[in-house]
């Protein structure tokens, strides 16, 4: 079972974030927060193919989980007026799902492939020929005698999004011609986020509180909205007011504390610390001995530690920095 402070702050979707998911999720590149550079690329990019009456190239969104990248597909979508059509990785099993799918786009409409890292051989080759020319080759009959039929599509744009961009394959990779790499939020922008989350909440929040909020909110939007929502329910079920005190309470509760780090985060470092005398140490030999999964190790936990500069990625593994023996206490006779 995954602990609380986990679930708090996987940046992976979960069932309640889709409620008000919809109510959060900014609905125009103005009201997407910070990423300027990519805003600024985008917007040509729409307008120009808006201006032919093209799709847009194909564009691949790559960055750590809750950063903004199904957001901003919904944004293309809304800016172009087309539909979009959205799937991941791992739902499309058989080109049958894949043709199901093609076949109902309509001109310039907008497929979203989340997860396109853990597309299968057969699908991501199948769309090979969908993203250079529209077509998908359906085979027909086994053997020798298998015939190849090309199911003619209307022109679209597909917009991949991954959180490991290095496990895509070269010739996937290739056929995108954009390739945008989101990046980590900083704390005024998590402030921004978090305030015009409450804004549309109804929520009433002091400033420190909001501060409070995003120093801990692992530079991620979708970490913030989550212990917004935390912070509020705590308010409402102990009748506070929402000041800097009641969220230092209600993530202490969750086991975040002040600079955002999780128990888990903590025995990550312990751990290196400790028992790999500072590291390096390799991902699987941590994994084993912390008996945490790999891949949130890879997706959560590493990508923060080493945004906070307590990890050190190096050829031979991971090591922790002077600052991590620091903040946990360890510094007297280390160094
Ligand atoms: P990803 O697809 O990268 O996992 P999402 O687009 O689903 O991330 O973002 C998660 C939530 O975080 C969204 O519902 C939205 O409320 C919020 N969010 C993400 N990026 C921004 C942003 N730049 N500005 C405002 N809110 C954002």
């Amino acid at each position: 079972m995954k602990q609380k402070s986990q679930l708090i702050i996987a940046g992976e979707e979960v069932e309640e974030d889709r409620l008000t998911d919809s109510m959060l999720r900014p609905k125009t590149l103005n009201e997407f927060v910070g990423q300027k550079k990519l805003k600024e690329s985008l917007l040509i990019s729409i307008k120009a193919a808006k201006e032919r009456g093209e799709p847009i190239d194909h564009l691949l969104f790559s960055g750590a989980p809750g950063l903004g990248k199904t957001s901003l597909s919904y944004i293309i979508a809304r800016e172009e007026g087309v539909n979009i059509k959205v799937t991941s990785g791992p739902a499309l099993q058989r080109v049958a799902d894949l043709a199901a799918i093609l076949t109902n786009l309509e001109k310039n409409d907008i497929l979203f492939i989340d997860e396109i890292h853990r597309l299968n051989r057969i699908i991501e080759e199948a769309l090979y020929p969908v993203m250079e020319e529209f077509g998908l080759d359906l085979i027909l009959g086994k053997g020798p005698g298998a015939k190849i039929l090309r199911l003619n599509l209307s022109s679209f744009t597909l917009i991949g999004a991954t959180t490991r961009p290095s496990l895509l394959s070269s010739p996937l990779r290739d056929r995108f011609g954009f390739f945008y790499q989101l990046n980590y939020y900083n704390l005024q922008e998590i402030e921004e986020i978090v305030k015009r989350s409450a804004y549309l909440l109804n929520i009433e929040i002091e400033n420190e509180a909001t501060k409070e909020i995003a120093i801990r909110a692992r530079f991620t939007p979708r970490v913030a909205n989550r212990f917004l929502k935390r912070v509020r329910d705590f308010a409402q079920v102990k009748k506070r007011k929402i000041d800097k005190d009641l969220v230092d309470e209600a993530l202490s509760m969750f086991e975040i504390d002040n600079k955002g780090l999780t128990e888990t985060d903590r025995r990550v470092l312990k751990m290196i610390i400790e028992k790999f005398n500072g590291g390096p140490v390799g991902l699987k030999n941590l994994s084993v001995t912390l008996n945490e999964d790999i891949f949130s190790l890879e997706d959560i936990y590493e990508p923060y530690l080493l945004q906070i500069g307590f990890l050190e990625r190096t050829p031979r593994g991971r090591k922790a920095t002077k600052e991590a023996y620091k903040y946990l206490g360890y510094e007297k006779g280390l160094f």
